[in-house]
C-alpha cells in the first residue's frame, strides 16, 4: 500500500495544535487548574500528532528504501517505526482519559474523583490496562503487526477502541450531570468533542487512508480555546487576577459539586482616604500593587480574584486550613506593603483579612454572599479573622441577615417613625423633636438605625428607606394639632445620599403638599459632607426648599469635614452639636471647645442644640454656656407616634 499524499492533514493538525497552544502562552492564559489541564491535554494531542506524521514519514521512508532496492522486497519491521508506533498508541488511548479529566477540572469536579475507591480504580485500572498492553506489542503483536512491511492491526486491537468508548461515555454522563455547573457555550464545546472525534476515528477507520483524525482533533481542542478558555471572562486583565465572574463559577461549583473549599478574603480598609489622599489613578496602582504583592507569594495553583473596590479572593490549592491561614497572613502582610510610591506614610493600605469554610462556615452560596457583601462592617481590620471566631461574636447573626431585613422593611413599608422631644431652655418647653427611623425584625428584635443607615447610605436603599419615612412623616405632620401640643416643627434626617438627587427638593414639596403639611413645620437636618459628593446638586435642593419656607439645621456639628465656611453659605438656623462632645464634658479641655462652638455660632446667628444629654450636670453646664436646646434621654426618649402627642400636651401645659 502506498503512503499518500492526504499525511497535508496530519502537518495541518500540527500547525494548528501548536499555534493554539502557543497563544495560550502569549495570551498568558497557563494559571488556573483548568488552563493548566488544557495545556496538558493539548500538548498530549500535539505530541501524538507529531509522531502519528513521523510513523506516515517514516513508512514513505521504509517504502522508497525498499523501492529502490527491491520494488517487490517488503521491508522488514523496523525498531524506530515500532518505537513510533507504540508511544503513539499509548498517547492516542490516553486522550480518551484527559478529554475526562479535562471535563472534571473546568466543571470543579475533580475531587469527586478521589472520593472513594472504587471511583478511583474505575478511573485509573482500565487506562494503565490499556497502556500496558500496548507497551507490550511488541511480545504479543495483538495490538498491531506487520503485514507486507505496513502496520496492521493486531487481532485485539479493539480493546483499544473500547477502553476509548468507556472513557468517552464516562465523561459524556459527567458532563450531563454537572451541566448547571457549566455555561451553555461550555456545555456545547466539551460536548460537541466526541461526536467529532468519534466520526473521525470511524472515518479514519474505514479508510485508512484519509487521514482526517488528527486534523478533526486540532479542530475540536481549538474550538475548547475558543469557547471554554476563555480569558476575557476569567480574567481581571487590569489587575491581572482571576475575574469576579470566574469567583462566581468558583463559588457556584464549589456548591453544586459540595467541593470542601477554604477562601482567605481581603479588602483594603481605606479606599476612601486612600483616594482624597493620593487620587484615582494612584489609587488604582496601589490595588494593582497589592494584587502583585499577594500574587507573589502564591503558588501555581492558589488562584487570585479581583471582586470589586479593593476586595480579594484567594482560593488556595487544596483545601487545607492551615495553608490558607498561612497565605492569608502573608497576604495580608503584602498587600500593606504595597504603598504608595509617593511615599507618604499616610497612603498605606490597610488591610482586613478573613477565612471562610465552604461548607463548615458558610453553608449556601446566600450565607457566603451575605457575609461577603458585609464584609468591611464584620471583619476588623488589621489583623487575619476566621468566619468561625468572628459567628461567636454577639450581633454576628443580625449584621449577616441585615440586608434581607432592610430589604424586607423596604417591601412591606414597615420602617416606623418615633420621634423624640426637644427641649427648649428658654422657656423649659418642647417646641420641636426629631424624628428618627425605628425598625423591627419578628425574629431578632429592633435593629439600630446606627447599623443600617451607613450601610443604606453605602447601597444607596437608603432613597427608598427615606422615601417611605418622609411619606410616613407627613401623614403623622398633617394630623397634628399644633396648637394644642405646642409643637412648631419636626426636624427630619436627610442622608447626603437623598440631597444629591435633583428631583429630591420637587418630591417632598409634593408629598409636603398632599398631606397638607406647611413648610415651617419641618427642619431638615443634613450633615456636613465631604468633598467627594457633587456639592452643587446638594446647595440647590436646599435653596429650593428654603425658598420654600422650610429650615434646615447642620447634624452632627464637629464630627465630620469640618467646613465653617459652608454653615455660613447656606441657610442653615440650626447648629446640632454632637452627642461625643457631651460625653466627654468631664474633660476641660472639651468643655473650652464646647463653650467656644456655642459662643460662635451664637455670634453668627444660630441657635444651638447639644444632643445626646443624659444628666442634670450636663443640662446645668450646657445652659450656662448659651445652648438654646437639648435633646437626650435626661428629658425624653424617641417616642412612638401615639405617646408623642400625649407628651406634648401634658408636658407644655404643666410649664404654661
Ligand atoms: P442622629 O441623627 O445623631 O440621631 C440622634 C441619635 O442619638 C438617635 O439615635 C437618638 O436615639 C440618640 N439619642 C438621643 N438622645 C440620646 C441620649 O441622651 N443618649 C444616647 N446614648 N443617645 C441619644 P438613633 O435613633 O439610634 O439614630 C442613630 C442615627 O441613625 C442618627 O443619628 C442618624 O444619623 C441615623 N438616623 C436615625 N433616623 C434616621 C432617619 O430617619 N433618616 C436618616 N437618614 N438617618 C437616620
Ligand atoms: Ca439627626
Ligand atoms: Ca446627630
Amino acid at each position: 500500500m502506498a503512503p499518500t499524499d492526504v499525511i497535508y492533514l496530519d502537518i495541518a493538525a500540527v500547525v494548528i495544535m501548536a499555534v493554539t497552544l502557543m497563544s495560550m502562552f502569549f495570551r498568558h492564559i497557563t494559571k488556573g487548574p483548568a488552563n493548566r489541564v488544557y495545556i496538558v491535554a493539548m500538548l498530549l494531542v500535539l505530541i501524538t500528532a507529531i509522531l502519528c506524521l513521523a510513523g506516515e514519514l517514516c513508512d514513505i521512508y521504509l517504502y522508497n528504501l525498499a523501492q529502490d532496492g527491491d520494488a517487490t522486497a517488503p521491508p522488514e519491521p523496523n525498531a524506530l517505526r515500532d518505537t513510533i508506533t507504540v508511544i503513539y498508541y499509548t498517547l492516542r488511548s490516553l486522550t480518551a482519559p484527559a478529554y475526562f479529566i479535562l471535563i472534571a477540572t473546568i466543571s470543579g469536579t475533580t475531587h469527586l474523583l478521589n472520593r472513594s475507591m472504587a471511583i478511583r480504580i474505575a478511573m485509573w485500572i482500565p487506562m494503565l490496562a490499556v497502556v500496558a498492553f500496548i507497551l507490550t506489542n511488541p511480545l504479543h503483536h495483538l495490538v498491531y503487526t506487520y503485514e507486507a512491511g505496513a502496520i496492521v492491526q493486531g487481532p485485539l486491537k479493539h480493546v483499544l477502541y473500547f477502553v476509548a468508548a468507556y472513557y468517552a461515555v464516562t465523561g459524556i454522563v459527567w458532563l450531563i450531570h454537572w451541566r448547571i455547573v457549566l455555561s451553555s457555550d461550555e456545555f456545547a464545546t466539551l460536548m460537541m468533542l466526541y461526536p467529532l472525534i468519534f466520526v473521525s476515528v470511524f472515518v479514519q477507520h474505514t479508510f485508512p487512508n484519509l487521514h482526517i483524525e488528527m486534523f478533526i482533533t486540532s479542530i475540536a481542542m481549538m474550538l475548547v480555546a475558543a469557547f471554554v478558555i476563555r480569558p476575557e471572562l476569567n480574567q481581571d486583565t487590569h489587575m491581572k487576577t482571576a475575574s469576579l465572574r470566574s469567583y462566581r463559577d468558583m463559588c457556584h461549583r464549589a456548591y453544586a459539586t459540595e467541593k470542601p473549599t477554604c477562601l482567605a478574603y481581603l479588602e483594603i480598609v481605606n479606599m476612601e482616604q486612600l483616594q482624597e489622599l493620593v487620587g484615582k489613578d494612584e489609587l488604582a496602582n496601589i490595588i494593582s500593587r497589592v494584587s502583585e504583592n499577594i500574587s507573589r507569594h502564591l503558588q501555581n495553583d492558589d488562584t487570585l480574584f479581583y471582586l470589586r473596590s479593593g476586595q480579594f479572593c484567594i482560593a488556595p490549592r487544596k483545601n487545607d486550613y492551615e495553608r490558607a491561614l498561612a497565605i492569608a497572613w502573608k497576604a495580608h502582610e503584602e498587600g500593606k506593603a504595597a504603598a504608595s510610591r509617593q511615599a507618604d506614610r499616610a497612603s498605606v493600605p490597610r488591610m482586613r483579612t478573613c477565612i471562610v469554610r465552604i461548607p463548615e462556615d458558610a453553608p449556601d452560596i446566600q450565607t457566603l454572599n451575605a457575609f461577603v457583601r458585609r464584609f468591611s462592617h464584620l471583619v476588623p481590620e488589621s489583623t487575619v479573622t476566621t468566619f468561625e471566631e468572628l459567628s461567636k461574636k454577639d450581633g454576628f447573626r443580625m449584621a449577616m441577615a441585615l440586608s434581607d431585613i432592610v430589604e424586607g422593611a423596604i417591601r412591606n413599608r414597615t420602617f416606623m417613625v418615633y420621634y423624640q422631644p426637644i427641649y427648649c431652655l428658654h422657656d423649659g418647653r418642647f417646641h420641636s423633636a426629631e424624628a428618627l427611623v425605628r425598625l423591627k425584625d419578628p425574629e431578632l428584635g429592633w435593629v439600630s438605625p446606627s447599623l443600617f443607615i451607613p450601610e443604606a447610605e453605602q447601597n444607596g436603599s437608603i432613597v427608598a428607606i427615606g422615601e417611605i419615612l418622609l411619606q410616613k412623616i407627613c401623614r403623622f405632620l398633617g394630623s397634628i394639632d399644633y396648637a394644642a401640643t405646642g409643637l412648631d416643627y419636626v426636624e427630619v434626617n436627610l442622608s447626603v445620599e437623598q440631597c444629591v438627587r435633583p428631583q429630591m427638593a420637587g418630591e417632598l414639596i409634593a408629598l409636603m403638599e398632599d398631606y397638607d403639611v406647611a413648610p415651617e413645620h419641618i427642619n431638615l437636618e443634613v450633615t456636613e459632607t465631604s468633598s467627594t459628593y457633587s456639592q452643587e446638586a446638594i446647595d440647590a435642593n436646599i435653596r429650593t426648599l428654603a425658598a420654600r419656607g422650610l429650615t434646615f439645621s447642620i447634624d452632627d456639628y464637629g464630627t465630620g469635614y469640618s467646613n465653617t465656611a459652608r454653615v455660613l453659605e447656606l441657610p442653615f438656623n440650626l447648629v446640632k452639636i454632637d452627642k461625643s462632645f457631651v460625653d466627654e464634658m468631664e474633660n476641660p479641655d472639651t468643655r473650652t471647645v464646647l463653650a467656644d462652638t456655642i459662643a460662635m455660632m451664637k455670634a453668627i446667628g444660630k441657635s444651638v442644640l447639644i444632643e445626646g444629654v443624659e444628666t442634670q450636670e450636663q443640662v446645668d453646664a450646657l445652659a450656662a454656656m448659651g445652648a438654646d436646646y437639648i435633646q437626650g434621654y435626661f428629658f425624653a426618649r424617641p417616642l412612638p407616634e401615639d405617646e408623642f402627642e400625649p407628651f406634648l400636651r401634658e408636658h407644655n401645659r404643666m410649664n404654661r
